[in-house]
């Protein structure tokens, strides 16, 4: 385990990275009016987390994760609690820029950069070990420089094709030898009680989220999509238990503003879905302009929410062996990251998401590095096109240097959908 404690020179408030987070933090409470109270909870705990430097899960172990493809029940069942490291800091992207060529993905050199930097997050500092999934070309060969910095780093096989009988059984085999990594970090067996308990746990959580889920639907938007990307980032870190009770209290709270029917949007405010590479805090830059222009996210396809959240884990049999077995196919299946060989999943899974949140257009984003997203683009926008959703595809990264430039852009795209509805109603 690699610890920079020692090295930290001046309080972790004082950092470029508590400045970062509490500019951004700044601006999601108030440059927007009306934010629900319920998210107090969540603007407080990046004030702990980003802007303090509070620890949270003390005497804990802690495995760090670095892609949704990482089973969390297991981590839970085996006493450990997992932590995702997939990072949004501009200033750590700086950082990682030591390690990756310039033209790299800022969510994977922002990962490096914060791992290596000496005023990381005190529970970063605490990282018993990372678990590395074999995705993107860029991850798979991040895991050797992140076990060059002192950190036990266990790479997990993926499949890169996920619809074949093969596929399915390698990557069966490939979480049962994770189950045993995580047995040699915990020191505890896995057992058929602690794997109910943590998929109970974990069941609760996206059961909260559903809600959520179905709340933006409505005709009104009850919630911004800033403040939902805010929710989802908290469940890469947070306790989980305080994480669903959050959620709930907000979805309380967001059923109420259905029944007065209040709108956190401006009143015909185009309805659009976000997707790509995924938001992660504090790079929210994307949507908050999205919002800012007077367009409103009424539902994203990213690893950083909907992906990680929504499809739910079940079994029929409570054998053991079944229910790891069980928990693997659930992780592989509905994954639509475009890292696998085929994707017509995410394609399906977008058209069906814009009807059923009356979309009238997708956000792509792809960060600049990132071919996989990059190369999607051109089959995704024509599934969209086709069914006559308009799509603004944006290739950025971490930098603000890009904002004038892409508040244009989306300005324009708002407008656009703005005059195509005019027409229709003609
Ligand atoms: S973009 Fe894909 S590979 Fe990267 S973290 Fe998300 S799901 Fe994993
Ligand atoms: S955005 Fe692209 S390059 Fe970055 S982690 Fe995801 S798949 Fe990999």
């Amino acid at each position: 385990m690699a610890n920079h404690k020692d090295e930290i020179k001046h309080p972790f408030n004082l950092t470029h990275q508590a400045s970062e987070a509490t500019r951004m933090l700044r601006s999601i409470t108030d440059d927007f009016p009306d934010n629900p109270e319920a998210m107090n909870y969540f603007y407080d705990l990046y004030k702990k987390v980003y802007c303090e430097g509070v620890s949270l899960h003390e005497n804990k172990k802690i495995v760090g994760t670095m892609c949704v493809q990482v089973p969390e029940e297991l981590i839970y069942a085996s006493g450990a609690v997992p932590v995702r490291l997939c990072n949004g800091f501009y200033t750590d992207d700086h950082n990682g820029a030591d390690f990756m060529p310039a033209k790299s993905c800022s969510l994977v050199k922002a990962t490096l950069g914060m791992l290596d930097s000496k005023s990381t997050l005190p529970f970063i500092n605490r990282l018993d070990d990372i678990v590395l999934p074999a995705t993107c070309d860029q991850k798979r060969k991040a895991g050797s420089m992140i076990a060059d910095m002192g950190y036990s780093v266990y790479d997990m096989e993926v499949p890169p094709v996920k619809e074949s009988e093969e596929a399915r059984i390698y990557w069966r085999r490939s979480i049962r030898k994770f189950a045993g990594e995580l047995k040699q970090i915990t020191g505890k067996k896995l057992s058929k009680s602690s794997l109910k308990e943590a998929m109970a746990k974990i069941s609760r959580a996206q059961k909260a989220y559903r809600k959520l889920y179905e709340l933006r639907k409505q005709k009104n938007s009850v919630i911004l999509g800033k403040d939902v990307f805010m929710v989802t980032n908290a469940y890469f870190f947070d306790e989980i238990e305080s994480w669903t009770e959050a959620v709930n209290r907000l979805n309380v709270e967001l059923e109420k503003r259905v029944e007065e029917k209040y709108s956190a949007a401006q009143r015909r405010a185009p309805r659009l879905l976000f997707t790509g590479s995924p938001a992660i805090f504090p790079n929210l830059k994307i949507p908050m302009l999205i919002e800012e222009s007077g367009g409103v996210i009424v539902g994203d396809e990213t690893c950083s929410s909907n992906r990680m959240l929504y499809d739910m884990v079940s079994s029929d049999e409570w054998h053991l062996n079944a229910m790891v077995d069980g928990i693997a196919d659930n992780y592989l299946k509905p994954c639509t990251c475009p890292i696998f060989t085929k994707n017509d999943d995410r394609k399906r899974k977008l058209l069906h998401m814009a009807k059923e949140f009356a979309a009238e257009g997708v956000v792509y984003q792809s960060f600049s590095g990132c071919q996989v997203y990059s190369m999607e683009q051109a089959s995704i926008t024509k599934a969209l096109n086709d069914e006559d959703i308009p799509v603004l595809f944006i290739e950025s990264d971490y930098s603000p240097d890009d904002m004038g430039q892409l508040s244009t852009r989306i300005e324009a795209f708002i407008e656009s959908l703005k005059a195509k509805r005019r027409r229709n109603r003609k």
